[in-house]
C-alpha cells in the first residue's frame, strides 16, 4: 500500500474528526488543521498519540503552505447561527480557504476536495433537488454569507480545475448529524436532543412543517471517500445525502420518543430565508459512486443520544451565542 499525506481542513469539526478517524485507521498520513472556531481539540484527544496523525492550529483564510496529496476542504462554521455571528468571517473562510487549498493542490499536484453544501440550492422551487438544479439563493439574505461562500468556493474549484488540470472534487452535503456534533452549534439535531436530556421545551422555528432529509455521518464519510476515490474524470459536484424526508415537527417528537423526555414543543418565530423543504435527488451518487445511505432517522438518532448521553455539556464552548 502507497500511504498518502492527506490534509484535512476544519478537519476536529463534527465531520471532519469522523473523516480523520477513517483515514488514520486506513494508515494514511494525516494533518488536522482547524482553527477551533466551532470545534474543540476534544474530538480528535483520541488520535493524538497516534504516529500518522498530526494537528496543526491554523486559519485557513491566511496562506499556509504544506506537502500534501490529497486535501478534504470542510473548514467553515456550518450551523446557522456561528456562520451569521460573523458573515464577512464567514464568507472569507469559504472563499479565501477555497483560494489557499486550491493553490497548494496545484503546487503539490494533490487531488482536492470540497465540502459543498445543500444550502447552494438556497429555498429550492424544485424537489428533491438534482445537482442540474441552478438553486434559488436570496443574495442579500442573512444565509447568504455562508451559502454564496460556498457557491463561490465552487467556481473556484471548478476554474482551477479548467484552468490548471487540478483533480477536485466537490461534493453537495445535506443536513448530516451524529456523534461529536457540538451541543451547542444550534442546528437542529444537536438542540433538539439537549433540549430533550435537559428536560427543557424543544424550540420549533416557524410552525415546524418545513421539511429536512436527515443522512448519519458514518454514510456521508463512506460517500466521501467513494467519490474521492472515484474515477478523475468525475469531479462532482454530486450531491451526498438521505433521501428519507421529515418535517421538523416529527424530529421533535421522535426525539421526544426516544428520549422519553416530558419536553413540550415551543414555537418560535421562523428564521429569515429558512429553506421549506429539502431533499437529495441522489441518482447521480448512486450511478457514479454506487453509494447509497444505509441508516435510518430512528437508528441514528438513537446513536446520536447515546453519545450526547455520555457527554458533560459544562465541558463544551459555546462558539456563539447563537444557539
Ligand atoms: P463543524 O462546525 O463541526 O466543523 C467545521 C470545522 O471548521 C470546525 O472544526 C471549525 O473550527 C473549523 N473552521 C471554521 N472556520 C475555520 C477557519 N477559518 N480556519 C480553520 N478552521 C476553521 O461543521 P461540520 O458539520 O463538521 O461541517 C464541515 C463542513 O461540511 C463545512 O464546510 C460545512 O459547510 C459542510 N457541510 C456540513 C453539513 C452538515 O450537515 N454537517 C451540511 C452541508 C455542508
Ligand atoms: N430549527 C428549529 N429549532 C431549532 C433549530 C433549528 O426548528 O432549535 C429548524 C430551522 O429553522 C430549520 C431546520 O430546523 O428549518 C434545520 O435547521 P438547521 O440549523 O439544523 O440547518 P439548516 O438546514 O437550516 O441549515
Amino acid at each position: 500500500m502507497s500511504i498518502k499525506r492527506i490534509l484535512v481542513t476544519g478537519g476536529a469539526g463534527f465531520l471532519g474528526s469522523h473523516l480523520c478517524d477513517r483515514l488514520v485507521d486506513a494508515g494514511q498520513d494525516v494533518i488536522c488543521l482547524d482553527n477551533f472556531f466551532t470545534s474543540q481539540k476534544s474530538n480528535v484527544a483520541h488520535l493524538l498519540d497516534k504516529p500518522n496523525f498530526e494537528l496543526i492550529r491554523h486559519d485557513v483564510t491566511h496562506p499556509l503552505w504544506l506537502e500534501v496529496d490529497e486535501i478534504f476542504n470542510l473548514a467553515c462554521p456550518a450551523a446557522p447561527g456561528h456562520y451569521q455571528f460573523n458573515p464577512v468571517k464567514t464568507m472569507k473562510t469559504s472563499v479565501l480557504g477555497a483560494i489557499n487549498v486550491l493553490g497548494m493542490a496545484k503546487r503539490c499536484r494533490a487531488k482536492v476536495f470540497q465540502a459543498s453544501t445543500s444550502e447552494i440550492y438556497g429555498d429550492p422551487e424544485v424537489h428533491p433537488q438534482p445537482e442540474s438544479y441552478k438553486g434559488s439563493v436570496n443574495t442579500i439574505g442573512p444565509r447568504a454569507c455562508y451559502d454564496e461562500g460556498k457557491r463561490a468556493a465552487e467556481t473556484l474549484f471548478f476554474d482551477y480545475h479548467r484552468m490548471h488540470r487540478t483533480k477536485i472534487k466537490v461534493v453537495r452535503i445535506f443536513n448530516t448529524y451524529g456523534p461529536r456534533m457540538h451541543p451547542f452549534d444550534g442546528r437542529v439535531v444537536s438542540n433538539f436532543i439537549r433540549q430533550a436530556l435537559m428536560g427543557e421545551d424543544i424550540t420549533i422555528f416557524g410552525d415546524g412543517q418545513q421539511t429536512r432529509s436527515f443522512c448519519y455521518v458514518d454514510d456521508l464519510i463512506d460517500g466521501f471517500l467513494a467519490h474521492m476515490n472515484g474515477p478523475d474524470d468525475f469531479p462532482g459536484p454530486v450531491n451526498v445525502g438521505n433521501p428519507g424526508e421529515f418535517t421538523i415537527k416529527q424530529l421533535a417528537e421522535l426525539v421526544i420518543e426516544l428520549t422519553g423526555a416530558p419536553s413540550k414543543l415551543v414555537y418560535r418565530e421562523a428564521p429569515a430565508d429558512d429553506p421549506m423543504q429539502r431533499q437529495p435527488d441522489i441518482k447521480l451518487a448512486r450511478e457514479k459512486l454506487g453509494w447509497e445511505p444505509k441508516v435510518a432517522l430512528r437508528e441514528g438518532l438513537e446513536r446520536t443520544i447515546a453519545y450526547f448521553k455520555s457527554v458533560n455539556f459544562d465541558d463544551f464552548r459555546a462558539p456563539t451565542p447563537n444557539y
